[in-house]
This record gives structure tokens, sequence and C-alpha cells, in this order.
């Protein structure tokens, strides 16, 4: 059933029982409550999230020396949850020093999150999607960010620039020469969903966003290994980070291979296998990548992402831009990564599949999304939270991507990263 159609049903019904027991003229209780409250620590920033059964009506406010954030809560009673939160605070949240939840008077509970740094928030609501209701999100991002990806952008920018390659053709015949690259190769590595968003759960309750983000580690390490190779994390921790940052900080780090990494869920327990996705220009290669495509993209209505006119600006421009030859080469990499998955795991397809994933737009980076294996399954979720499988796992996709380099090289020269 369509869930705005259910919610409405689920809500009239409300109504009537309360019409039916309350005696004539008790108005209906209305005020918000708040059920679940939790907290989400990164260095990119920090998110703090209260989950209620109406939505939250708030005012917010920044104070200066020492810095704080004051958000008021209206027609809010205090209560357990709400004192819970201070608990929840750990000494390692990199933005956070304190936070508490008070009576300020009658009908208004305050928040107040003591900060460790200047930060920038963006506070805002989100209506009921998946297993969350409303939700009411406090993102504190760090004025001067410490994210990983700026770091790795400035030591990147620090050595001197190489002179202006003369310009060279790829030529077939030596192309096993050309494997020694004149400067480093980038590969984005990008664990699916993260934070409030735990993607798809197996039987056993296992989350695709702690999986997959333990299988990139590992991939990450190995991938370290080679001396041209450099590795940048779209995520390293648990967070929310929408799909169209991941596509930027892909381009931000002038990415030479993006590798999406998830694993699959189906109403049929007994599905199973790894598949590999690229981008389509137009339309899936079946019906199941097109569901799959929309459950995938789908993470920035649970994860919450306060909608920014320049992403919906971005996402146009990306789309408009002829991608052919980036789907070519991205279809390249599929095939050869299928072929390596092929050794570890049954393949749910023996095709790299073609739908519209939001996460593969980058118009001018190779770009794939490995389903890795079905979460879903009960043998499968055992496997994907083996350390064996996924070393397995990271190792195939470690010689999937060195046998891509070596049949398609890089063009040499010096790729400046830019922001
Ligand atoms: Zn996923």
């Amino acid at each position: 059933m369509n869930p705005d159609r259910r919610r409405l049903l689920r809500a009239s019904a409300g109504a009537l029982l309360v019409l039916a027991v309350r005696p004539v003229g008790a108005a209906a209780d209305a005020s918000p409550n708040v059920i679940a409250v939790r907290m989400w620590p990164a260095e990119a920033y920090t998110r703090v999230t209260l989950e209620s059964d109406a939505p939250l009506t708030f005012k917010q406010f920044l104070l200066r020396n020492p810095d704080r954030l004051v958000v008021d809560l209206e027609g809010v009673e205090l209560n357990s949850e709400l004192q819970s939160l201070a608990g929840k605070l750990t000494a390692a949240d990199p933005n956070i020093e304190k936070l508490r939840a008070g009576r300020f008077k009658p009908g208004v509970v305050r928040l107040v999150i003591d900060l460790k740094t200047e930060v920038k928030p963006q506070v805002f609501t989100l209506a009921p999607v998946s297993d969350y209701q409303h939700r009411l999100v406090i993102d504190l991002y760090p004025a001067a960010p410490a994210d990983p990806l700026l770091a790795f952008l400035d030591e990147q920018r620090s050595p001197a620039p190489t002179p202006e390659p003369t310009p060279v053709q790829r030529p077939a015949t030596v192309a096993r020469d050309s494997l020694k690259v004149d400067r480093l190769v980038t590969v984005v590595l990008d664990p699916g969903h993260g934070g409030e968003d735990p993607g798809a759960v197996g039987p056993a309750g296992n989350h695709e966003k702690t999986v997959v983000l333990q299988i990139a580690r590992r991939l990450k390490a190995l991938l370290e290994q080679e001396s041209n190779m450099r590795v940048v994390m779209t995520r390293d921790g648990d967070y929310f980070v929408p799909l169209g940052t991941r596509v930027r900080k892909a381009r931000a780090a002038k990415a030479d291979l993006f590798v999406s990494i998830h694993a699959d869920a189906f109403v049929r327990p007994d599905a199973n296998g790894s598949s590999v996705f690229a981008l389509s220009e137009r339309g899936a290669t079946s019906t199941a990548a097109k569901w799959l495509a929309q459950k995938e993209n789908e993470a920035d209505l649970i994860g919450g992402v306060k909608i920014d006119t320049r992403d919906l600006h971005l996402a146009r421009t990306l789309m408009d831009l002829t991608q052919t030859a980036t789907i070519n080469d991205s279809l390249k990499l599929g095939k050869v990564m299928l072929g390596e998955l092929g050794n570890i795991n049954r393949l749910h397809k023996a095709q790299v599949e073609q739908a519209g994933f939001a996460v593969l737009k980058a118009p001018d980076i190779p770009s794939v999304l490995v389903e890795t294996a079905f979460i879903s399954n009960p043998a499968e979720e055992r496997k994907l939270v083996s350390d064996d499988y996924q070393q397995r796992m990271a190792n195939a996709l470690y010689q999937g991507i060195k046998r891509y380099f070596a049949a398609n090289p890089v063009p040499p020269g010096t790729k400046v990263a830019q922001r």
C-alpha cells in the first residue's frame, strides 16, 4: 500500500478511537512526544536526531564565548528520552563538549549544546519515511572542516607542480609498459548508507552500512600497498553522507575510479549472489535494476538531507552531460570485477547491469556500484560479517581494479586535485 494512504488510514483510525473514549468537550492532546533520541558523531559533522510522534516546532540561536547552540522545543514535555540525550554524548565527539535538555518554561524544553569548536549548524525537520516517524535533525558542521578529504587535498596541493606533460596517445601495443604510471591514481571508495540510514538489514540484524564500511576499509588497505595508488573514502565512520556529496567528493579528489560498495536485499530470502552496476543514460536494463536503483536512491530521504537547490541544479547538469565514454569505461571496470567476484561468490547476474543510480552520476569518472552479496539471505549475511569473506571480497575488488588499470592505463601527467 502507498505509505501516505496507510498513514492517513492509521491517523483517522486513531482519531476515531480518541473521540470514542474521551469525554465530550475534552480536546485531543496533540502535543508531540519525543520517542527516541540519537547521536551520530563524526569528524565531518555531528548529527543529533530527535524522533517524535508529531512534527516538532523549534527555535534556535547560536551564542559565542563560549560557543553554544540553543534549540527550544515548543509544546513538548521533558521526558526520559530527552533526559537520556546527555548520556549519549561521548568524550570523543569532535564537535560537542556537553549537552543538556531541561524545562525552560511551561511547554518549552530547552536544549543547550556546548561546542568544542565554532560550528555552522543546520537544524531542520524530516517527514516520516521508512521506519522513522517525524524527525528534528540538528547537524553541527565545524566552521573549519576537518574533513579527511580536505586534508588529503591539502596533501595533494603541497608537492611542487609537475611540468606539463607532452601529449601521449595510448598505443595499444605497449599497453603493458604503460602500467608504470607517472602519477598517482586516485580511487574513491564509497561505503553505502551510514548513520541514520542503515541500508538493508539482515535477518540476524546486521546492517548493510556496517559491513560495507568494513569491506571498504579492507579494500583501502590493499590498494594502498600499491605505490602509485591513493584512496579517498566518501565516509570513514558511521554517519550519513548525501548522495550528491559523495559524487562531489569524488570530483573534488579528481578520482580516476569510483567504487560504491553495498549489500543487496530482496523480499525472497533465497535471493543471493554478487552483482555490479553501472549508470544507465536511458532506462534500466531490467526492472529489478530499476527497483534497486530507486531503493538505493532513497538513501537521501531516509538519512535525511536538507534539500539544496544547488544540488538539484548540479544533478540536472550532470545528467545533461554526455556520459557515454565514461559509462563505457564503467562497463569495462564492472566486467573485470564480475570476473573476480565469480571466483568467490555466485554471480546474481552474469553481466554488468545498468540503472539510474544517483551516486554513479559523475560525468567524468568511471563509476560502479557493487552489491557484494544479499544481506537479506541468512547464509550470505553470515558470510558478509565474517573476516574471511570480507577479506576475500576486498581482494576480489582489488584484483578487479588492478586488472582494469592494467588494461586501461590512466593518461600520464598530473591530475591536480581541486575543490
Ligand atoms: Zn545499499
